[in-house]
């Protein structure tokens, strides 16, 4: 501290400034200088807002269950296990399987339905087959509406397995029956009133998201809240979740330049979709709307480039917050050039799981270390006894080492197999870690960095940075670094 030394009138040293702990880091992808971006958009659902995902998936499982009963379904004994899946996923249609894959589509772990394979089917299966997210056969599980998605699905699958399901003639088409389902269930509105009638069972409230969103207003960004739900359901949350943490006289209203709901993102990004003036805010009543946007107030629809057009954007270029990599930041990336951040709330929980794992996987790297000279050495051997069968003479004493070398190798593999097993269910039992598959990057990371710019587990770590932080990317790792290390 600066503090008592005769020299210290200049700016405080950094430990007056508040420090995110470390799962609350923003981590970039690529250099994302904030003080450059003039408008901030952002999603509400698990972005503003974030839910107890238990709490959540459950009601969206319950409504969709009762949908399927009312087709006709057998899924009256189905039960929701929040702790069974996770986001990161993907969905094999074709052979109803789940899957963990690597960046490059290897599949490092499945499950049939809901019954774990075990690595020699695994391996079986996906010898000859890499998850490749174009073909239709596969489906990524991109958020944490998917959990209830993945439950349905996945105990359908063991259903139809048993006997199968009439009028349903396949894995894919029970996936179609499931998103039926779930699609008319966030339609048909009761599970939004269940969570309107009492929003604090289902929402994980942050009060410095507030703080976080009047520092980046301050500074002079705009700001804009687009979002696929509704007004009404908007407007309700964001109060009931914003507003309490408001200064005195305002509301979440005050944090927005422009407020767009039902925006039909991805299309949002990519369309001309037309935009609508929301004229009634009581009513939810609508007008069409021609012109820029103007300031305070809510639409309905509409399009990126009519919000460009309306901030007046001179060169510099909006940031995107959102918690859905496909729907909001792939189109976002691609089409508009937007740079992107990711909220993905899952990360805290992992970067905690690694930290008390840290001892553990420093003693994991140092024996597979050891293994991969040992290893070498073997091969050396080998070749040695080759030689010797060759006509040397020296064959015997090398094969006696090459014994010896390969004892030691299988008690090496004991003391590693235990650390390896539990370093590969970190975060999740069933599916390990959000971010590796192995010794591999997850398919799901590949994903964020490939379109996230930058990515955090929630707005608030934001303020952590303030609206003129400069995130620089991490210089990326490659094979061949440790060559240098000397
Ligand atoms: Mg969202």
């Amino acid at each position: 501290m600066s503090n008592g030394s005769k020299d210290s009138v200049e700016a405080p040293v950094d430990a007056d400034f508040p420090t995110a702990p470390p799962e609350r880091g923003v981590f970039a992808n690529r250099t994302l200088n904030l003080r450059s971006i003039q408008a901030v958009g952002y999603d509400m659902d698990y972005t503003l807002i974030h839910y107890q995902v238990e709490a959540w998936e459950e009601a969206a499982f319950r409504y969709a269950q009762a949908n399927l009963i009312a087709m006709g379904l057998p899924v009256d004994s189905f039960r929701f296990d929040p702790e069974a899946f996770t986001i990161g996923l993907t969905f094999d249609l074709e052979a109803g399987n789940l899957l963990k894959a690597t960046r490059f589509g290897y599949v490092v772990r499945a499950s049939h339905g809901t019954r774990m394979l075990p690595f020699e089917e695994q391996r079986r299966q996906y010898t000859e087959t890499i998850v490749e997210l174009s073909e239709p056969r596969f489906k990524f599980m991109n958020t944490l509406f998917e959990l209830s998605r993945a439950s349905l699905w996945c105990q359908l699958v063991d259903a139809h397995d048993r006997s199968p399901i009439r009028g349903v003639s396949g894995y894919a088409d029970l996936y179609r029956v499931v998103h039926q389902a779930l699609a008319d269930t966030h339609l048909d509105g009761a599970l939004k009133g269940e969570i309107l009638a009492d929003p604090d069972r289902f929402i994980d409230p942050d009060p410095d998201v507030v703080q976080t969103l009047i520092d980046q207003r301050s500074s002079g960004k705009n700001l804009l809240l687009i979002t696929n739900s509704d007004w009404a359901y908007t407007q309700r949350m964001m109060a009931h979740t914003v507003d309490p943490y408001c200064p005195p006289g305002s509301s979440w209203r005050d944090l927005f330049d422009i407020v767009i709901v039902s925006a039909n993102k991805p299309r949002f990004f990519q369309g001309n979709n037309p935009i609508y003036k929301v004229v009634d805010e009581e009513r939810s009543l609508l007008a069409p709307h021609r012109g820029l946007l103007e300031p305070g107030s809510v639409y309905f629809g509409g399009n990126a480039l009519i919000v460009e057009e309306s901030i007046g954007l001179s060169g510099g270029q909006p940031l995107y917050v959102g918690d859905h990599l496909f729907g909001d930041v792939l189109v976002t990336k691609d089409v508009l050039r937007w740079r992107t951040a990711l909220i993905a709330r899952e990360l805290e929980a992992e970067i905690k799981a690694a930290i008390s794992f840290s001892d553990r996987q420093r003693e994991l790297e140092a024996l597979m270390s050891d293994k991969v000279a040992l290893d070498r050495r073997q091969a050396h051997l080998r070749l040695a006894v080759q030689h010797g069968a060759n006509g040397t003479g020296r064959g015997s004493s090398m094969r006696r080492e090459l014994d010896q070398a390969s004892n030691r190798a299988l008690a090496l593999d004991d003391r590693i197999a235990p650390l390896a097993a539990e370093a590969s269910t970190l975060g999740n039992p069933n599916w390990g870690p959000l971010m590796r598959a192995g010794n591999d990057k997850s398919l799901f990371a590949r994903q964020v960095e490939r379109y996230a710019d930058v990515y955090t587990s929630r707005v608030s770590n934001l303020r952590y940075e303030t609206p003129f932080g400069y995130l620089r990317a991490a210089r990326g790792s490659l094979p061949h670094d440790g060559a240098s290390a000397g």
